[in-house]
């Protein structure tokens, strides 16, 4: 893994920022920092840290201190159940462990206010441990640089990416390593616009090579997507055919589209032609013939599947049921605004018009 940790690391050593908390392998101020800093930005974090490093600099002095004056000290940084949890905290160490920082994770990790992460920070950098922090920086930069799909907000997921990061951090400095991934993430890989042209890995990063910076990381619930299905209705009488302009609160608002019947499911042929819907359209079945129906496809949106398939009807006599749509010569379909999905249907049906 020398191959991703070793330009990581002198990345690191080169552009690192300057921050109070880098100077120190104190439990103690790395818990304070870390609790600071969570949902808080790093400008405001400093000084919220400084205070509270300078009011309270040992664990005794915290668990001492009326949780009124804790509380007063962290106005403005909202969140108040973490100061609340590192008070309870202190006080717990204090009178557990005499005040001395428990050094092995599971201890670290029991302690109330410290999830995983937290306790792999501060048993990485404190204690020499090796156990991975893996923040939002993190499964960034490693979806980004070993092209890995899997969705950062599942459980498998995780998985995935907590053991890639055991891997990589064995047998190198631990608190280091952790930092450096996590600041390459805060200022080179970044969420938006990354330095990719002047990145140490992008010899061999996965989505720089294959331009999937922006499909990366993953994230599965980001968005709900809601399953539909459209049965599209291709009539054809000689020349003509038939459209209609979308309307209401839904997608393609005033875009063009054949007739379409909407069904709960991928129904088949013979299910679609019994609708109430399919007879309202056609009318007169007896004179509609259906010469093709395309297999299912599916369009993705960001909040929709569309499930749709083309099924083409040729209608031997003068139609009733289509006053609701719009007569048009084939030729002339082209010069409607269409969605997506019809536009490449128009141009293969428009071979065999
Ligand atoms: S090349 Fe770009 S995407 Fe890849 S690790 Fe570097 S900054 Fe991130």
């Amino acid at each position: 893994m020398d191959f991703f940790n070793s330009p990581v690391h002198s990345w690191y050593s080169l552009y690192k920022r300057d921050l109070p908390w880098r100077n120190t392998r104190n439990p103690y101020l790395i818990w304070l920092s870390e609790i600071i800093l969570q949902q808080t930005r790093i400008d405001q974090g400093m000084a919220y840290y400084s205070r509270f490093a300078a009011e309270f600099p040992t664990i005794s002095d915290l668990a001492d201190a009326p949780e009124d004056q804790i509380l007063k000290l962290w106005q403005g940084l909202g969140y108040y159940s973490r100061a609340r949890n590192l008070h309870f905290t202190a006080k717990f160490i204090q009178q557990n462990y005499n005040g001395i920082f428990p050094d092995n994770y599971n201890t670290i990790r029991s302690l109330k206010g410290i999830g995983e992460y937290t306790a792999a920070a501060i048993a990485s950098i404190s204690f020499n441990l090796e156990y991975p922090t893996v923040d939002g920086n993190v499964y960034r930069v490693l979806s980004r640089f070993f092209g890995i799909a899997d969705p950062i907000d599942t459980s498998s997921g995780k998985k995935t990416f907590n053991n890639l990061a055991i891997e990589l951090i064995k047998g190198v400095d631990p608190g280091m390593h952790n930092q450096a991934i996590m600041e390459f993430g805060a200022l080179q890989c970044t969420p938006k616009g990354p330095n990719c042209n002047q990145c140490p890995l992008k010899e061999r990063c996965f989505a720089f090579l294959n331009q999937k910076i922006t499909e990366l990381p993953v994230k599965q619930n980001k968005t709900k997507q809601r399953d539909r299905h459209f049965n599209y209705l291709v009539l054809s009488h000689r020349n003509h055919t038939w459209i209609r302009k979308r309307e209401g609160k839904d997608i393609w608002k005033n875009l063009f589209e054949f007739p379409f019947i909407e069904t709960e499911d991928e129904i088949s042929i013979e299910k679609l032609t019994t609708l109430t819907e399919f007879d309202r359209i056609i009318s007169t079945t007896d004179q509609a013939i259906i010469e093709n129906v395309s297999d299912w496809k599916i369009h993705i949106l960001s909040h929709q599947r569309i499930h749709y398939r083309f099924v083409r009807i040729q209608l031997t006599d003068k139609i009733n049921g289509t006053e609701d749509f719009i007569r048009v010569n084939k030729e002339d379909i082209f010069n409607f605004a269409v969605p997506k999905l019809l536009e490449t249907y128009l141009n293969e049906y428009m071979k065999n018009v």
